[in-house]
């Protein structure tokens, strides 16, 4: 082989390399079938994700293991937090984003969601002798929400934006540390989560008050970079769980009660 041969090989070899890993990395931007998606989650939030003997665990680690292993993909779920998460889809350093996030008009500016996949409503949480009876009650008294999500704007849409009242914790599980610490009146959060709470602290001394007069009820997505390919697969997936029972199974496992698939469907776009 003359040198210009070998120079014009070792050109061809560089630069092979340098596709093949160009090529690597686009994979797991993009995440082709079979590729490992890495999700973000805020593992305080139950029965949806919660820390469980240093796993993530709960309906929603269930839910989203099938609908990517029907859309033939595997999952890395990191414990992330709420902020890192949302920013991480955005600069593509997570690939998913599933942390009983709500669906809503504000954020389908800058994400994809898939399908719904659960139906929520705000709720109170306020100690066991309190007079509160609806969330009009609420006015003047100190309320805490997780920041950022929509226990804060259902409770800014009722008494103002920037009002002092309305105490804005890193997670729902720190708000409810403060209600119990007496720092806040009441907490304003989902209510599947609120019902966990209370449920699950007995000697909290704390009750659940709804209203559904003045919060609205929302669905929950699987949150994705905008125009994601994975949107297409992943709403196909969660169509055929729906059909083939896997989704009444994992909510029974959960809720111990059938789902309504029906109005699920009905909200899909
Ligand atoms: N569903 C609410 C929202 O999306 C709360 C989510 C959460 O705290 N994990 O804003």
């Amino acid at each position: 082989m003359s040198k210009i041969n070998i120079k014009i090989s070792l050109i061809l070899l560089i630069s092979c390399i340098f596709i093949l890993s160009a090529c690597g990395k686009g994979e797991k931007v993009t995440g082709s079938e079979g590729k490992t998606l890495s999700v973000g989650t805020e593992a305080t939030f139950a029965p949806f994700e919660f820390m469980s003997k240093g796993k993530v665990t709960g309906f929603d680690v269930d839910l989203l293991n099938a609908v990517a292993k029907k859309a033939g993909y595997k999952v890395d779920i990191k414990n992330t937090g709420w902020d890192t998460m949302m920013a991480g889809i955005q600069d593509n350093s997570i690939d998913v984003g599933m942390a009983g996030i709500t669906i809503n008009e504000k954020r389908k500016k800058s994400y994809d969601f898939s399908h719904p996949y659960f139906e929520s409503i705000n709720m109170i949480v306020v100690g066991k002798d309190s007079t509160v009876k609806n969330a009009m009650d609420l006015k003047g008294k100190k309320i805490g929400v997780q920041n950022g999500t929509t226990g804060q704007m259902a409770s800014e849409k009722l008494f103002g934006a920037n009002n002092k009242n309305i105490l804005k914790y890193e997670t729902s599980a720190m708000a409810f540390m403060a209600l119990e610490n007496g720092d806040v009146d009441a907490v304003v959060t989902d209510n599947a989560v609120a019902n966990e709470y209370v449920k699950k602290n007995p000697d909290k001394n704390v009750k659940t008050v709804d209203d559904k007069t003045n919060f609205s009820s929302e669905y929950y997505g699987i949150l994705l970079p905008k125009s994601s390919s994975l949107k297409s697969k992943f709403d196909k997936a969660l169509n055929e769980i729906f059909d083939d029972g896997t989704y009444t199974d994992i909510y029974k496992k959960w809720f111990g009660v059938e789902p309504d698939i029906k109005p699920l469907k009905a909200a899909q776009e």
